[in-house]
């Protein structure tokens, strides 16, 4: 699901999946996760940062949603023909950050007029501030509640990046409690992390990495195809 580096198996060859997706600790709230691509300390984090936090980089919505907007246009079908068909809604995961009254991403997605997907604000509340190390790969029941009009639909959640994918899945799982029938996360970023072992190789060869649009993680691929992916 997240294409994160995975560990070393018994065999001497590396896992698959990573443990979370493999071992279903999240599937239960999130049919699945495709990020758009890798993200570092210092790289496209930094940008969602100070996009985050700082008024001075405020321009950099721009391009933020410049590249989500291309990335839906030519995949949003690849996500719906692997994850049981097209999206009812878009909703953003909330953060306590905010610009001008409307949450950071919210502000982003407006930039744009026409999206393949209809965001809608405000379907997901926090109800907790506690940071994000201290939710690291767990589902916290109750760190978001969603509005009841997602009961029945079918929703693409969106978030800034994924590092354990903690705060991804208690947002799905705040949503499938209000009766949402599917949730499929997206996110600018797969955060690798630079302390963990299996993802140094990775993390140094992305310079050399062009960032590649024309493909995505789900691509052309169908519910079937993932099944036997393991
Ligand atoms: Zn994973
Ligand atoms: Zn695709």
């Amino acid at each position: 699901m997240c294409h994160a580096p995975t560990p070393i198996g018994p065999q001497g060859t590396h896992y698959a999946r990573c443990f979370p997706c493999n071992s279903g600790r999240y599937s239960t709230a999130l049919r699945g996760f495709v990020p758009i691509c890798y993200s570092v300390h210092e790289g496209l984090e930094g940008a969602l940062w100070r996009v985050k936090n700082e008024d001075a980089s405020s321009w950099l919505q721009l391009p933020l949603a410049s590249l989500l907007w291309t990335f839906l246009n030519s995949h949003l079908k690849c996500i719906e023909g692997a994850y049981g068909g097209a999206f009812d809604l878009g909703v953003t995961v909330p953060s306590s950050k905010q610009r001008n009254g409307v949450n950071h991403l919210d502000a982003l997605l407006s930039c744009i007029q026409t999206w393949p997907v209809p965001w809608k604000r405000g379907l997901l509340t926090k109800m907790r501030s506690e940071p994000a190390a201290e939710r690291r790969q767990q589902i916290v029941s109750d760190l978001f509640s969603a509005d009841p009009s997602v009961n029945g639909r079918r929703i693409l959640l969106l978030d800034d990046t994924f590092t354990s994918g903690g705060t991804m899945a208690s947002a799905a799982h705040a949503l499938r409690d209000a009766g949402a029938s599917c949730v499929v996360g997206i996110s600018f970023g797969r955060q690798l992390n630079v302390n963990r072992e299996e993802a140094r190789d990775l993390i140094s060869e992305l310079p050399q990495r062009p960032l590649d649009l024309e493909t995505c993680r789900v691509h052309g691929m169908s519910e079937v195809d993932l099944f036997f992916m393991g």
